[in-house]
């Protein structure tokens, strides 16, 4: 079984992908062909922001953060419990990550906490929507507009997520995504996005990802080289025809696992994900809390289930951050959540066999 089926899913839409990736090979224009403008035209209005593709999501995190100014000396609030990436990006520009514990609810920044975090440093917050179920964004518009600060989205795993009806990474001023294989909307190898509804952030952006050039050999910024291959936009157009049902999909599996699942919840063994009435999640992953971890993973394992740990070592506790002072003990629901989150396989393709045989083993460990 596969954590996440992408060969499946290939083989239901090859003939078209294959066509589309023949198509970009024989017009040769492998950067910047007409289907990077194409698919970001489909991206802004599927989102309700302009869409600037970008090489993956990592650089989407960087360029979102140059182009709104965040640099050295400034702080800005995040959560630990999240991808590298999200942190290192904010460290990566000059600026420092000031860490905030979780929500026990949702496993996203516990908005409740973060002015506690405030200093006259602080620049921005950035908020991370894990799992494919948007951050508390009701509560972080509060605490970011009474501070003044920047209120800006990690869409890595929620893109096509929604927040009272608003698309994941359209709700703040600046969001990234990314179209790594295995996110919820992948491509073929790297690739990645920036959204916002500002038009300057936008011309920033534009020019930033590339070489900071408005116009050939005039370069009026320092940039990065950070675009989308036309090959890999090409494949996201099909995909993206092919994501609403796809979507619906990961939502019918998901229930489904929490149905069966529900049993098991009632022992007090393991912890079902929720989702905000005001949410509906991607299920970028289907993440279980489990008590006694290693016993019910490798119990799927020797079984030919594949799980995954996302992610086991809190950012705050991870080598390149200590030296900003990060303890052990200092976010305890952030540093429970490393130590019992066990995200089970989940993807569009994913198979009803497959997903009872999942379901069948979980039982069969607590026998
Ligand atoms: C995957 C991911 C990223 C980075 O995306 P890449 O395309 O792999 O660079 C950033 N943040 C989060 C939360 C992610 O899950």
């Amino acid at each position: 079984m596969e954590f996440c089926n992408l060969k499946a899913q290939y083989q239901e839409y090859r003939s078209e992908l294959q066509a589309a990736i023949n198509q970009v090979l024989e017009s040769a224009a492998f950067v910047g062909g007409p289907q990077v403008a194409e698919f970001e035209h489909k991206l802004s209005e599927f989102v309700g922001a302009e869409a600037i593709t970008c090489a993956n999501g990592t650089d989407a995190l960087q360029l979102a953060l140059i182009a709104a100014g965040i640099g050295p000396g400034d702080e800005v609030i995040t959560t630990p419990f999240t991808f590298i990436a999200t942190a290192e990006m904010i460290a990566m520009v000059g600026a420092k990550p000031i860490f905030c514990d979780i929500s026990r609810r949702d496993f996203n920044i516990d908005a409740s906490q973060i002015s506690s975090h405030i200093s006259e440093r602080t620049k921005a917050i950035l908020a991370v929507s894990l799992y494919g179920q948007c951050a508390n964004f009701a509560e972080l518009q509060k605490v970011s507009e009474a501070n003044n600060l920047l209120l800006l989205e990690d869409g890595a795993q929620s893109f096509g997520a929604t927040w009272y009806g608003q698309r994941s990474c359209g709700i703040t001023k600046v969001a990234t995504t990314s179209f790594f294989p295995a996110k919820p909307l992948g491509c073929y190898g790297d690739g990645g996005a920036v959204f916002t509804k500002d038009i300057h952030l936008a011309q920033a952006l534009r020019t930033l990802r590339n070489h900071g050039q408005k116009e050939r050999y005039r370069h009026h910024v320092v940039g990065v080289n950070s675009r989308l291959d036309t090959i890999q936009a090409a494949i996201l157009l099909v995909k993206l025809q092919h994501y609403e049902k796809e979507l619906t999909r990961r939502q019918q599996l998901a229930m489904q696992y929490s149905q069966a699942l529900a049993p098991l919840e009632n022992t007090g063994l393991i912890e079902l994900p929720r989702t905000a009435p005001e949410c509906s999640s991607v299920w970028a992953q289907y993440t279980l809390r489990v008590k006694n971890r290693d016993h019910l993973q490798s119990h799927l394992q020797s079984h030919g289930i594949p799980t995954a740990i996302h992610y086991p070592l809190a950012l705050h506790l991870q080598p390149c951050f200590l030296h900003l002072g990060g303890k052990s003990g200092q976010f305890p629901v952030a540093e429970q959540a490393s130590l019992e989150v066990l995200s089970l396989p989940m993807s569009s393709h994913l198979q009803e066999a497959e997903q009872n045989l999942v379901i069948e083993t979980i039982f069969h460990a607590y026998n």
